[in-house]
């Protein structure tokens, strides 16, 4: 992959690795094209995606909300964003955390559970709740299928509202079901829960439902320039499926991915390069205790070198050995620490510099800093 000009001449010229650069120029140019797609369709950015500060101030006029899963990030992001409209979702949400939400003025707290709900019932007689459905739709191909513990089956839901809830206070319900759809596929899902939500809600005399379909929009980490088709999805929305909602009903969706992952680079350099029982090696400065994605999602992360010595392939592994593929890991002392396994790169050598992209979304803020104790990767975010 190709650093944007501006990026690779900012990681160039540090003088310290490894660093993080995040493009929040490009940033905030892919978040008008979405918004701009999505018409009155809501858009809430997930800030467990990545909740850096200058990403959410970055984010916040392109966006509707921001949707938080714990008591940490709310906090943080209402310091942040101290007027931004919050959801607050994610299963095990404690007493604290739903006393913290009603403080600091969450538009929609995400019920998970009935004991949830009457937890949250004696906190406040008029809570803003949208209840989180469990629905048992198949969604092929998805990365991860977010059944198990999150939200409710039916009987849970009808529970909810046995718990004596008032009329007013259930705004609608919310589903994020599946990670790593393209749109055709996560079209067809919206239109499933759709179809389930509006009689569903309407039977519950639920008006102006609003109707959360989730994030999970897909990021493909084999083809970076393969964008998720926003405008096809919106269209999707708009066209198909808004003409089977209640009057003063409302789409809503929360990614936090597709949003964030394409402007962050981890920018590093080589400490040495050998070869071992025939395989190359890159052994570069930091590792996946700075960036867990490739590990997490179990893929190569793409990278491009942004030194070097140009032509031919591999030369820099010495012992007279030329292979054109390698292996990128980092410093830890665990065969895990892989960045990209057997992958073409040109000759490098130490010194070199390499800045792995698609590190903006569930690289920094999932990794164990702490394991070995190297030093922290310093960050830059570039306007
Ligand atoms: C994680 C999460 C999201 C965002 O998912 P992405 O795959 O990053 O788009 C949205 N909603 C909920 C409830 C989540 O848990």
């Amino acid at each position: 992959m190709q650093a944007p000009p501006h990026v690779a001449s900012f990681a160039r010229a540090l003088d310290r690795f490894p660093a993080y650069v995040y493009d929040l120029r490009g940033l905030a140019d892919h978040a008008a094209r979405i918004r701009a797609a999505l018409g009155p369709v809501e858009l809430f950015y997930a800030a467990k995606a990545n909740p850096d500060a200058e990403i959410l101030r970055t984010l916040a006029p392109f966006v509707d909300g921001v949707e938080v899963s714990s008591g940490g990030e709310l906090a943080h992001v209402r310091r942040t964003l101290p007027d931004a409209r919050i959801a607050f979702g994610g299963p095990g949400k404690t007493d604290e955390e739903l006393a913290l939400a009603l403080d600091l003025g969450v538009e929609r707290v995400h019920v998970e559970s009935p004991r949830e709900m009457a937890r949250l019932l004696r906190l406040t007689a008029a809570p803003r709740i949208l209840l989180r459905a469990n629905l048992a739709f198949e969604a092929a191909g998805a990365a991860l299928a977010m059944n198990g513990p999150f939200g409710m089956d039916e009987p849970a839901l009808d529970a909810c509202l046995d718990t004596g809830v008032g009329g007013a206070s259930v705004r609608g319900v919310h589903a994020h079901l599946a990670s790593g759809l393209d749109a055709p596929a996560m079209l067809r899902l919206a239109e499933r829960i759709v179809g389930w939500a509006v009689p569903w809600l309407a039977a519950r005399s639920v008006e102006a439902p609003e109707i959360n379909l989730g994030g999970g929009m897909a990021v493909d980490y084999t083809s970076p320039e393969t964008l998720f088709d926003w405008p096809a999805y919106a269209r999707g929305l708009l066209g198909g499926l808004s003409g089977g909602l209640p009057d003063g009903a409302r789409l809503r969706i929360e990614p936090g991915r597709a949003l964030t992952a394409y402007h962050g680079w981890y920018v590093t350099d080589v400490l040495d390069v050998k070869t071992t029982r025939g395989d190359a090696y890159v052994i570069l400065r930091g590792g996946t205790h700075h960036i867990r994605t490739p590990v997490t999602k179990g893929h190569d992360q793409p990278f491009t070198v942004l030194t070097g010595s140009g032509s031919g392939f591999g030369s820099g592994f010495g012992s007279g050995e030329r292979t054109g593929k390698a292996t990128l890991v980092g410093q830890l002392c665990t065969p895990k620490d892989v960045l990209a396994r057997d992958v073409p790169v040109p000759t490098l050598r130490p010194g070199d510099i390499v800045a792995f992209g698609m590190a903006g979304a569930y690289a920094w803020n999932i990794s164990h800093h702490d394991f070995l104790m190297h030093p922290k990767p310093s960050v830059h975010h570039l306007t």
